[in-house]
């Protein structure tokens, strides 16, 4: 998957700082030392690194984080922040002439960076948002790559224009405006011939076409496998003939996402699109910050984070997740982790913000919020009734302590007796899971 093993070598990091009460300057330091090697070791390049981590140590560093209440999700927050300012923070679209004249889009890249093939992908984007699309097949030289095109086109329902492998690129290109102006395309797409590596002569034949017709958009596709070889090839493609956007190909199989990273610093260029796999549907819109959230392997949890870092203690979280942790947890912890959440905004604005179950996948129609916010209440009185002896040893809970409980609280027994069975259920579930606070992956330690 994606981004593996840079998300995986971050959030072991960030489980160490979390483990933490308080976050020394030297544990920034530290934390930021490793950050910077899990960087390096993704391929992402030096001097992006070099300023990555001086941008989020200077800002770590600052009084916000030493005067805020919860410096180690403070960390996480910033290095999300400025992940998502490397990759350009907003999302760039494919830019269009206006009205109907026809918007020239030539596509450049090495010999298997998937060109054809995102060529295709990008024609049946475009064909869903209603634009009359013509593809043109510059690439005269790779065997097979006119066919590959023509058999694409087809899948998406595009017209191909091609002319055999007998004729100049720009001859070529220049006879497709003219076809597409005739068939009055909104977009002509032109798949140019790649190279093995960047060569005088492939540049001459781009810069041949660029001349011969009115290019509006030259968008680069580099292989994101190849790390900062890709990185290498859009900084000359750039210089060369200037390109517009890159699409980033096989990020599918990029386990550490170093081109991701590096490429919109590294030459100013906006990433337009991903590729994410071989069908012809795999091209995903390039959102540097679903890509950030994904690189440290977050999802939602940092909108939380957020939220968290306004209201919770981390003390006493800490204090909490170590009881937990050692399976002692009563009546006191149950008590505290209620007040926590309430801290948090409450049930509901807690749900809102679990990975599935936010705004977009729709509200939670079994579970009334209200009603179990109203339950979370009774909960409270019950425990309020008891004593401290009680709360910290529940096995005092004989039938008369109950009942004198229940009379303390305005419930019936009953209701007494549910809450030290669920309360048991819950100790004994804890015991089966042990990585579930804190565990393993480290998601679900950070309060
Ligand atoms: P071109 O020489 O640049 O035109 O490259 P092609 O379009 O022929 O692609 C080269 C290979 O990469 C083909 O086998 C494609 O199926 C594959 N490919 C292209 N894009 C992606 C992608 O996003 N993910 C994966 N896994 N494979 C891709």
């Amino acid at each position: 998957m994606a981004f593996d093993s840079l998300s995986e070598k971050l959030q072991n990091v960030f489980k160490n700082l979390r483990s933490k009460g308080r976050l020394t300057e030297d544990d920034v330091k530290t934390a930021l030392k490793e950050v910077k090697m899990a960087l390096l070791e993704a391929d992402v390049n030096f001097r992006v690194v070099k300023k990555f981590v001086k941008d989020v140590q200077e800002r770590a560093i600052g009084q916000d984080v030493m005067s805020g209440l919860n410096p180690g999700q403070m960390v996480i927050k910033i290095v999300n922040e400025e992940m998502v300012k490397l990759m350009g923070s907003e999302t760039t679209e494919i830019a269009f002439r206006p009205g109907k004249e026809l918007t020239v889009i030539m596509m450049v890249g090495l010999q298997g960076a998937g060109k054809t093939t995102t060529t295709a992908k990008i024609a049946g984007k475009l064909k869903t948002k209603g634009k009359k699309t013509l593809l043109a097949a510059c690439d005269v030289y790779r065997p097979a790559a006119i066919e590959q095109l023509q058999i694409n086109g087809e899948k998406q329902g595009v017209e191909v224009f091609a002319m055999g492998n007998k004729n100049k690129p720009a001859d070529i290109a220049k006879a497709a405006v003219e076809h597409a102006k005739k068939e009055d395309c909104n977009v002509l797409i032109i798949d140019t011939a790649g190279r093995l590596h960047v060569d005088e002569e492939m540049m001459d034949e781009l810069v041949e076409i660029k001349e011969a017709v009115d290019v509006f958009q030259t968008i680069l596709v580099v292989d994101a496998m190849t790390g900062q070889d890709a990185v290498n090839v859009a900084s000359t493609f750039n210089d060369k003939i200037g390109i517009d956007g890159v699409v980033l190909t096989k990020l599918d199989g990029d386990t550490r996402g170093g081109a991701a990273l590096s490429i919109r610093a590294v030459t100013g260029k906006p990433i337009l699109y991903a590729g994410m796999g071989e069908k012809l549907s795999d091209l995903e819109q390039f959102y540097p910050d679903r890509m950030a959230s994904r690189i440290l392997g977050m999802g939602d949890v940092l909108t939380m984070i957020e939220k968290a870092q306004e209201n919770l203690d981390e003390e006493k979280a800490k204090e909490l997740e170590q009881k937990m942790r050692k399976n002692e947890f009563d009546f006191e912890m149950y008590l505290e982790s209620m007040s926590q959440m309430k801290k948090m905004g409450g049930l509901s604005s807690l749900m809102g913000m679990m990975p599935g179950l936010g705004l977009g996948g729709g509200k939670m129609p079994e579970i009334d919020t209200d009603e179990a916010e109203k339950n979370m209440r009774r909960i409270e009185a019950i425990i309020h009734s008891m004593t401290p002896q009680e709360r910290k040893n529940p096995n005092l809970l004989n039938p008369s302590r109950k009942n004198r409980i229940a009379r303390g609280a305005g419930v019936q027994v009953a209701e007494v007796n549910r809450l030290v069975k669920q309360f048991e259920q819950t100790k004994k579930m804890m015991k089966q899971m042990p990585g579930m606070m804190g565990g393993k992956r480290g998601k679900r330690g950070m309060f």
